[in-house]
């Protein structure tokens, strides 16, 4: 594991268990305000609805539908409204007690007469377990819904458990709700926000705090401000490139367990602007849709991608410890490595390098960092644990005719020659073309 041994995962390594957080995770998730927090995410609930829906004559009507992680219930209940037959709303928290409140008012005979949600008469089965609990009384199952997400996809690690329920209970050929994630990287500029995090360094750097030296412990605080991925919106014009087409996509038919455990996203961006990247921002875009052999389906998507109106997943940045000077034109390439770690999150490691200008090459995501790439003017690295995140709330999107962009107030300067795109991109295959050096994505 990265954070630990800060050494390459070899296969036959097991994936650190994620079963020491779970009294706090699941405690968390036992609350109903915090179901309220992801039901009143309008964007998120409507796409599912939506998707249900649309899709309710081919993958819902008559089916037997597996909710995993159902929560406050509110996929089950589409589901039924799509027509399910039979929905098996898995539940590890004490939310299930609360479903199951939902579910017996509305199997009790007078809940026609009270309004109690008739239509889910006899439809739902809640049961109070982890999915990865073995001999649950759940049949094999046409369709699976969850919402097993976190920020950029991964964090939280529910897409394991996700995965696990389609190889334990999908019928072959079945529907997986969602179907597809996408991880977009892009490089931004963002001056006050770097400055903020190197001035929460910088107390580490007195030399006399109430006569206490702390300054053996300025290289361990920076680590930790930098390593700290900032949680929040941000305005989509200090991007200062565009992400790759159709990120990095994770197939959620055809993953495989292991395949989440250790993966790297590939990147290559050209720069739009003349500027100073001060990190890596994060979003990602989910896709639902019936697998090839159900004809007639309605693919839905939905994105969390920084113009896009906000989800509570907001999007995420990785601040690099020492930025990096672009001009427009310039290509950068890198990668992002995530490790699964035991805090049901990922121990993230990137790698960007300016490639115009340099003779160097980037180096390979799974061997260990040499000391001497840090070197290199034209090469930045940093490693972050995506479970330590800090929060960053100064954006509000302006609307109206105020909002004119001046891309110098943010210290990015436009080329005055339109840009040349040379950027090639071929799904989430970093080849190695050996002929000139340099990766084609
Ligand atoms: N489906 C609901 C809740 C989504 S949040 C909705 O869309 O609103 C994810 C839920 O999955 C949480 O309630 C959490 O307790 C549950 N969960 C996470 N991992 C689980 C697992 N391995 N088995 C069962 N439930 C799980």
């Amino acid at each position: 594991m990265l954070s630990e041994s800060n050494g390459p995962l070899n296969a036959s390594n097991k994936a650190p268990s994620t079963e020491g957080r779970d009294p706090a995770y699941f405690s968390y998730y036992a609350m109903l305000q915090h179901q309220q927090n992801m039901l009143q995410d309008t964007v998120r609930t409507s796409t599912y609805r939506s998707a249900i829906l649309l899709n309710g004559p081919v993958c819902f009507q008559d089916k037997l539908v597996l909710d995993v992680g159902a929560g406050s219930g509110i996929l089950s209940y589409f589901a039924v409204q799509a027509g399910a037959r039979k929905v098996f709303a898995v539940e590890a928290s004490n939310m299930a007690e609360k479903m199951q409140k939902v579910v017996d008012a509305a199997n009790s005979s007078d809940a026609e007469a009270l309004g109690k949600n008739a239509f889910l008469k006899d439809k739902i089965e809640v049961v109070q377990a982890k999915i990865e609990q073995p001999n649950l009384p759940i049949p094999q199952v046409d369709t699976i819904i969850s919402e097993p997400i976190g920020v950029l996809l991964i964090h939280e690690r529910m897409l394991e458990s996700y995965l696990y329920a389609r190889d334990h209970y999908l019928k072959p050929g079945g529907t997986l709700f969602p179907s597809t994630g996408s991880i977009f990287l892009a490089p931004f500029t963002d001056a006050a926000l770097w400055s903020e995090t190197m001035s929460k360094a910088r107390f580490w750097e007195q030399p006399s705090f109430y006569g206490v030296d702390l300054t053996s412990l300025y290289t361990d605080a920076k680590d930790e401000m930098f390593g700290m991925p900032v949680v929040g919106g941000f305005d989509p014009r200090t991007l200062i490139a565009p992400a790759n087409p159709g990120g990095f996509i994770i197939d959620f038919y055809t993953i495989k367990l292991e395949e989440l455990q250790d993966f790297t996203v590939p990147f290559i961006w050209q720069a739009s602007y003349t500027g100073i990247v001060h990190g890596i921002a994060g979003w990602f875009d989910l896709q639902f849709s019936p697998p090839a052999t159900i004809p007639n389906g309605n693919p839905v998507t939905m994105t969390t991608n920084p113009s896009a109106e906000r989800t509570h997943w907001q999007q995420v940045r990785f601040l690099l410890k020492e930025p990096l000077a672009v001009n427009a034109g310039q290509t950068i390439q890198g990668w992002m490595r995530c490790v699964v770690n035991e805090m049901r999150s990922y121990t993230i490691e990137a790698e960007i390098l300016l490639i115009n200008d340099g003779t160097g090459q980037l180096s390979d995501p799974l061997s260990s960092p040499s000391p001497i790439l840090h070197l290199d003017f034209n090469r930045r690295r940093n490693k972050w644990r995506l479970h330590e995140q800090t929060y960053n709330y100064n954006y509000y999107p302006q609307t109206g005719n105020d909002n004119i962009f001046r891309p110098e107030y943010n210290c990015l300067y436009e080329p005055e020659q339109p840009l040349d795109v040379t950027v090639v991109v071929e799904n989430n295959n970093l080849l190695d073309d050996t002929t000139n050096n340099q990766f084609v994505l």
